[in-house]
């Protein structure tokens, strides 16, 4: 069976790069990084190590990064963290619309436990944030405005300059969740004003249940800890730190910079090949979101006529999404799609497909004729009006 795996957005392979650098500690990385013996120092200065790479991955100090199990962790962290420290005269966050559902649903439960009012901005046609409405919802009582940098269903990226300069104009915290662009493009916390920033091991080619919370001295000062404990990561995120992760999240990081620039134009190109095949064997193919400013492997594609789940059903063993990853399963059409303006009919019509470091000239060949069998057959079931075309 030709496997073929296009669903980097939901969770990238282990690079074996970053393998080979856990593997050590996997197998001999004793010691707790709290404990004064050498094997407890020993694993401390392997978790500095990797917080100084992931650090230089987004040009900030290392001491602003806080260990974590992940974005979900991060963003709940950055969101509870901020609406408890928060003083009582500055209690409204503004989220987007198309957020990641860790901070989305945070977000909204901090609005129902009365922790925070919560406001939602919507997105243009193109996906990006509207920044008209941003202003408007901004005031002197917005604690925190959070809006991720890529999106990971169409790959829009934002105009994080601009919402960084709307959100400090009113004195609030820019809290932006970066797990899909951090490891593909530039991103410079400091060139880019932002306060608190999200980052996730497995979407960098990482391991998983390993990210970041990276923040200014002065943010994270306005953080409350969500878990207690032994007072680790500035006693912002107790429990004993997960060594051999952490460092395999550092070495994802260093290859990250390393290669991200490479990377992303060779990827970019295999994208626009996949997109342009599938577009010449069908009829009735958009893409959505902006086009022009999106991650470099990312296409949602839509396909008029044909259910996205009976679409990947057809498709197998070529891995696609419906939706966003978190929400697959669930019988709701992506939240980030019909926020775009498409109907719930067009979003359940809408597949992902994310490239990445390992994806293959052979790969995006395979995934182009499976594409086209597969809506091709979805719509002659159904009895849809788009043939193959030729
Ligand atoms: C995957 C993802 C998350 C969640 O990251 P985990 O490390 O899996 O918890 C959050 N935000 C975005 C944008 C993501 O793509």
């Amino acid at each position: 069976m030709n496997e073929v795996y296009l669903d980097y957005n939901g969770s990238a392979p282990l690079d074996p790069r970053v393998f080979e650098a856990m593997e050590p500690l996997l197998r001999n990385g004793v010691g707790n990084a709290s404990s004064s013996h050498r094997f407890g120092r020993r694993q401390a200065a392997l978790a500095e190590t990797a917080r100084e790479q992931v650090a230089a991955l987004v040009d900030a100090p290392a001491p602003g990064v806080v260990f974590c199990s992940g974005a979900t962790e991060a963003n709940n962290l950055a969101l509870v963290g901020l609406a408890e420290g928060a003083p009582a005269e500055r209690n409204r966050l503004v989220v987007s619309a198309v957020e990641h559902a860790s901070v989305y649903e945070t977000a909204r439960w901090l609005h129902e436990q009365g922790m925070a009012k919560t406001d939602v901005v919507g997105v243009t046609e193109g996906g990006f944030v509207d920044l008209d409405e941003l202003g408007s919802l901004l005031g002197p009582d917005v604690l925190a405005v959070s809006v991720m940098a890529a999106n990971s269903e169409t790959g829009v990226l934002n105009p994080l300059e601009q919402i960084a300069e709307s959100a400090h104009g009113v004195g609030a915290v820019f809290h932006c969740d970066a797990a899909q662009v951090a490891g593909r493009l530039p991103l410079s916390m400091g060139d880019l004003s932002i306060d608190l920033l999200s980052l996730s091991g497995h979407k960098m080619c990482g391991p998983g249940g390993v990210g970041a919370l990276v923040g200014t001295g002065g943010a994270l000062r306005g953080l409350r800890p969500v878990a207690h404990g032994g007072g680790q990561e500035r006693g912002l995120r107790s429990g004993s730190l997960n060594v051999a992760g952490i460092a395999g999240f550092g070495a994802a990081a260093v290859l990250g910079l390393k290669e991200r620039e490479q990377e992303s134009a060779r990827v970019e190109v295999l994208r626009d090949r996949l997109v342009d095949g599938v577009r010449i064997g069908l009829r009735g193919v958009c893409e959505n979101g902006d086009t022009s400013k999106r991650l470099p492997n990312t296409a949602n594609l839509h396909f008029a006529g044909a259910d996205a789940e009976a679409v990947i059903h057809n498709m197998d063993p070529l891995a696609v999404s419906a939706g966003s990853a978190c929400s697959a399963g669930a019988i709701e059409p992506s939240r980030v799609l019909t926020a775009m303006g498409l109907s719930r009919e067009e979003a359940f019509e809408s597949v992902r497909f994310s490239l990445g470091r390992f994806t293959t000239d052979a790969e995006v060949d395979t995934a182009i004729s499976k594409t086209v069998e597969a809506v091709t057959r979805v719509r002659d079931m159904t009895g849809e009006a788009f043939g193959a075309v030729g």
